[in-house]
């Protein structure tokens, strides 16, 4: 007693349920058909035959009955066995052909041995030599649409064959072909019949079906005749049901050949791709560079910090808040502060504009009067000549060190200053040394554009009416003792005057909130960038969503030639993914163009590694999170359902 390739018994299909009336479709069909037989199941349009081709080929399950497949229970089969059997023992060949129309000939025939796990050359001559054998040759290259109907049919019979086709599916295969088209498929299918494929031909023309060996009449749902088994001459041998499902080829190969569909599809599809890219690239590039504006203006807060030094602090006489009048600051005052531990230099200073003379040359400029500690406090090294030193400063000595615009001025294409006058209200003053150039600091006070002369001349010879500094710089001897400095001097002045009649600033401390209030906008800039980042992978979401609606029926094709599910949801998560890395990588481009953009109109731009790898690595990740869904949806699609999709 040889074991039926396909017994069916008791097979009833019913469609609908739910919401939906329920139909029976197929009521209880009982068959055996034996490896290598010639059948052609015969019915009026309607009848259920593809449906039953469908039980038979198993994209679809019967609501009741049992299959076996070579005496095994074909319910006990998973999907992944079931795409596997679909693969390795079936070969579909439908009316409407089903070739994927994205793809060539040759491409379309590969499709089941690529889900096989052939390797690419293997594949590929294999597929030649199929359609060499089935006379198209010379149209491997052609898409779906620039084949006539006749010739698709042999290219999706071929595509049948490439895994072995043992059991070749054909839901009338002539159905949509000329008579002559119609003769040569019928022919094929003889040649394959007689060489030991078993082949299933579904008709609903008596004439075709009387070609076959076997006939079976289907009528509503039930078998109405059938002419009996016939015993074939040649039987293929059938795959190992035991054999290991999995498949032996790699994973490489399915990546490559899902991001070359995915590079197709996106080709296909331009501007809709373009737009989606766009909203990545929008998020990569501004997220890159947010942070390097950020770190830019960092930076240079950080800089000015060290120029203007970390360690100083302005004292000044204030009206207490209590009320009364404005304390004075006294130069005994001073000599206290210098005395505290914490203090490194004290610098009383005096500044106003005042109208400074040079032979013809008359301008009013800003008199710095300050001590010898100037250089040293500022981190402000002098060009030409000398800075005045303490002896000067003590004995009030009419010596000036010009700021280099103020040379500039003053001195226009004298290449040595020193040992000229200037005078400075009406008092001479000899020049002794010019500063180098500094430019303006942070808050507009540009220290080129001035004069510095001794504090104490300054007092006794230009500024006669003034009582004490204006303000004082005090330089504390390590960033750590800036705070404990400021209440010490706080303590010790109370402690003089009795009231707090001073007030204490400190410059590393209005720096230190600049630089704050700029990471906080950096910090929100960010955010907003990642927020367009993830508006980016919702782009990529819906189109993704698109894409698998617009390709169901390819979908549908893929699953019927042995795609798994996991295959199936490889290839769209590789679409996702490819959309969001080449938005990635036109986006880190585009940011680091921009920057350097950014860079030669003078703005602060530094870029960090790390922000450009963690945007690209966003990136990626949104392609995964948000292709997941889609890719899923179209991963579950029922075979059967896909295939009739548009
Ligand atoms: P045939 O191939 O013989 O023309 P089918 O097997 O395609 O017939 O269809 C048989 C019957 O089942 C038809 O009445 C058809 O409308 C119905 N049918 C087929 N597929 C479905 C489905 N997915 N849902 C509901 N009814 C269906
Ligand atoms: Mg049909």
């Amino acid at each position: 007693m040889v074991t039926p390739l396909i017994e069916l018994s008791g097979i009833r299909k019913r469609y609908g349920g739910g919401d939906r009336p329920e139909v029976e479709v197929l009521h209880g069909i009982d068959l055996c058909i034996f490896s290598g037989e010639f059948v052609a199941f015969v019915g009026a349009s309607g009848s259920g035959k593809s449906t039953l081709m469908n039980l038979i080929g198993c994209l679809d399950r019967p609501s009741e009955g049992r299959y076996r497949f070579a005496g095994r229970d074909v319910a006990d089969f998973d999907a992944d066995r079931l795409a596997w059997l679909r693969r390795e023992a079936f070969g579909f060949v439908f009316q409407g052909y089903h070739l994927i129309a994205s793809e060539t000939a040759r491409e379309n025939v590969e499709v089941p041995a690529l889900y096989a796990g052939l390797p690419e050359d293997e594949r590929r001559r294999r597929a030649s030599a199929l359609l060499e054998r089935l006379g198209l040759g010379g149209r491997q290259d052609n898409r779906p649409n620039q084949l006539s109907g006749g010739q698709q049919q042999r290219v999706s019979i071929a595509r049948a064959l490439v895994n072995g086709g043992r059991i070749i599916l054909a839901d009338e295969p002539t159905g949509a072909l000329d008579s002559h088209s119609g003769a040569e498929v019928m022919a094929l299918l003889h040649e394959l019949a007689a060489a030991g494929h078993t082949v299933i031909l579904i008709t609903h023309d008596r004439d075709v079906a009387a070609q076959a060996k076997r006939v079976i009449e289907i009528h509503d749902g039930r078998i109405t005749h059938d002419s009996g088994p016939s015993t074939p001459s040649t039987v293929l041998p059938l795959p190992e049901l035991d054999g290991a499902p999995e498949h032996s080829a790699g994973l490489r190969d399915e990546l490559v050949e899902a991001t070359r569909t995915a590079w197709r599809a996106m080709r296909m599809n331009r501007g809709r791709t373009g737009l989606t890219l766009l909203g990545i690239i929008i998020g990569v590039a501004s997220v890159i560079l947010m942070l390097a504006i950020g770190e830019g203006a960092r930076q240079r807060i950080v800089e000015q910090l060290g120029s203007m030094g970390t360690t100083i602090m302005y004292l000044g006489s204030k009206p207490p808040a209590s009320g009364g009048p404005v304390g004075t600051i006294s130069e005994d005052d001073l000599e206290a502060v210098q005395g505290l531990a914490e203090i490194r230099r004290v610098m009383p200073v005096i500044g106003d504009p005042i109208l400074v003379r040079h032979g013809n040359v008359e301008r009013t400029i800003y008199v710095f009067a300050g001590s010898e500690a100037l250089p040293q406090i500022f981190r402000w090294p002098v060009k030409h000549g000398r800075f005045f030193n303490s002896r000067e400063h003590a004995e009030m000595a009419p010596v000036v060190v010009v700021g280099n615009k103020a040379y500039q001025y003053f001195f226009p294409g004298v290449a040595n200053p020193i040992g000229r006058h200037l005078l400075i209200g009406n008092a001479p003053f000899e020049v002794i040394g010019v500063m180098s150039s500094r430019g303006a600091d942070g808050w507009g006070q540009n220290y080129d554009d001035m004069v510095f002369i001794p504090y104490r001349a300054g007092r006794a010879r230009v500024y006669k009416t003034q009582t004490q500094p204006d303000y004082t710089v005090i330089d504390v001897v390590s960033p750590a003792v800036v705070e404990t400095a400021e209440t010490a001097i706080s303590r010790l002045l109370t402690d003089r005057h009795g009231r707090e009649d001073f007030g204490i600033g400190n410059a590393a401390a209005k720096v230190k909130a600049e630089m704050r209030t700029r990471d906080a906008m950096t910090v929100m800039l960010s955010l907003i960038a990642a927020v367009s980042l993830v508006v980016g992978g919702i782009g990529v979401m819906n189109v993704m969503l698109m894409t698998v609606r617009e390709r169901t029926r390819e979908i549908g094709i893929r699953m019927a030639t042995g795609a798994r599910q996991r295959d199936i949801q490889r290839q769209f998560l590789t679409e996702a993914v490819l959309i969001a890395l080449s938005g990635g990588l036109i986006g880190v481009a585009a940011g680091l163009t921009i920057g350097g953009a950014l860079l030669l109109w003078g703005i602060p731009v530094v870029f960090s590694l790390s922000a450009i790898v963690g945007a690209f690595a966003c990136a990626i990740a949104t392609g995964l999170i948000f292709g997941w869904l889609p890719a899923r949806q179209a991963s579950r699609l029922d075979p059967v359902v896909a295939l009739a999709g548009e």
